[in-house]
């Protein structure tokens, strides 16, 4: 059997290394380079239970456990460490009245922690870039191919019933199986299989260099701007001495390359003054980078993980919203359990069968004023 994965990002790289591993025929087509969108600039945060009374929660424990595993079954450094989670909230200095839970040196006096949210036990992080590099390595290390292209097209056998393979640069890969994982990018796929609507999420965020000096422990802080508008910052310092700072979100149209995607100077400047706020160590000379990413979302949250309905041999693996990340693991365990063996048995995947929503009329997919695409 051979599989065509479309997309390098992290869904595509761990489908890619379950299904390796297995020595099934793997080629991997990205059209930039591996973890070139969110896959590279997420936080990279992980937690066991906190999808728990939603579908996604035995696909979070599972993939939390195996993210604890691959260390010691893959090559590489990716940052893998357990860490713990604060919430609270960034007040005025002087006012003292709230409760601190406990006192975290590195921070303003005025971002007060008001709660723990995860433990050692249930929290975690990976830099996001590095563990997606590395399962694509070990794919490539299983005989894995990782090609650059661009996924144009699924062609299909001359009855229309099944793919045959995928078109990459006018050319066509064959395959018996296609996989279509190109995050917010896979709306396009919707003009050549029946697909539900993806979308695409803009978040900004800033990598400063905080030096090791900052404890293992990521906080969600309520922080009220000037304007009034109150916004959730993220922070999530990483083992390399790197911190990485999230927070506000917009949904401009989604630039057809992936290469493309661009900062709002405007939301990157409100973010330099929260990280200014929250502690001296995020002040504006410290940061090395000012990124922005897609995450992919569907109409109702959920994943679409498996079978495309009528036409064999197709498979659609996106829409991981916020949890790509720790999603990831599981996503390609099971979905390479259900294409080698007909069903995933690791994890249940039928709370994310595609057929579940209703398709994207491709007539909907525009692009918008020559600036990307939009779901209309
Ligand atoms: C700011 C931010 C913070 C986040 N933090 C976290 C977190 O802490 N924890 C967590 O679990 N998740 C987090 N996420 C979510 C996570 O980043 C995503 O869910 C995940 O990266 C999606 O991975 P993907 O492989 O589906 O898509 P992508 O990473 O978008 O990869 C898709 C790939 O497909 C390629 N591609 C596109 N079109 C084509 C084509 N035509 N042909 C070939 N290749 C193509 C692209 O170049 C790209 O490399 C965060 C997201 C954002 C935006």
């Amino acid at each position: 059997m051979r599989v065509v994965i479309c997309g390098g990002g992290v869904i595509g790289a761990c489908i890619a290394y379950f299904l390796a591993r297995r020595d099934i025929d793997v080629i991997v087509v990205e059209r930039t380079e591996v973890a070139a969108a969110a896959s590279g600039k997420a936080g990279g945060f992980l937690a066991r239970d906190w999808c728990a009374g939603s579908p996604l929660d035995a696909l979070a424990r599972r993939s939390f456990d195996l993210h604890a595993a691959l260390p010691s079954e893959i090559a590489g450094d990716w940052g893998y460490r357990r860490m713990t989670a604060y919430s609270g909230i960034v007040v005025p200095e002087r006012d003292r009245r709230r409760h601190l839970l406990a006192k975290l040196d590195w921070l303003s006096a005025g971002a007060i922690i008001e709660s723990r949210l995860g433990t050692t036990e249930t929290t975690a992080i990976v830099h996001p870039r590095a563990f997606t590099a590395a399962m694509m390595s070990a794919a490539v290390e299983n005989s894995a191919e990782l090609r650059h292209g661009r996924v144009t097209g699924i062609v299909r056998t001359a009855d229309g019933s099944s793919v045959r393979g995928v078109e990459v640069d006018g050319g066509v890969f064959e395959a018996d199986a296609v996989v279509v994982a190109m995050g917010p990018w896979s709306v396009m796929a919707a003009e050549w299989i029946v697909l539900p609507a993806v979308y695409g999420r803009r978040s900004p965020s800033l990598v400063y260099d905080t030096g090791g000096d900052i404890p293992a422990d990521a906080l969600f802080l309520e922080y009220q701007e000037e304007t009034g508008e109150a916004v959730t910052v993220e922070v999530f310092p990483r083992a390399n001495g790197h911190t990485l700072v999230t927070a506000l979100s917009d949904e401009p149209p989604l630039p057809i390359d992936p290469a493309a995607v661009m900062t709002d100077q405007n939301e990157v400047d409100r973010l330099q003054v929260i990280g200014a706020r929250l502690s001296p160590a995020l002040r504006p000379e410290k940061v090395i980078a000012r990124q922005a990413c897609f995450r992919p979302i569907t109409q109702d949250g959920l994943p679409l993980i498996g079978k495309v309905p009528q036409i064999e041999g197709a498979y659609v693996a996106t829409g991981h919203s916020v949890w790509g990340i720790l999603n990831a693991p599981a996503t390609g365990e099971a979905l390479a359990e259900l294409l080698i063996n007909g069903d995933a048995r690791s994890t249940d995947l039928s709370p994310f069968d595609p057929a579940r929503l209703r398709p994207l009329d491709p007539s909907r997919l525009r692009t918008s004023g020559g600036k990307g695409l939009k779901v209309i």
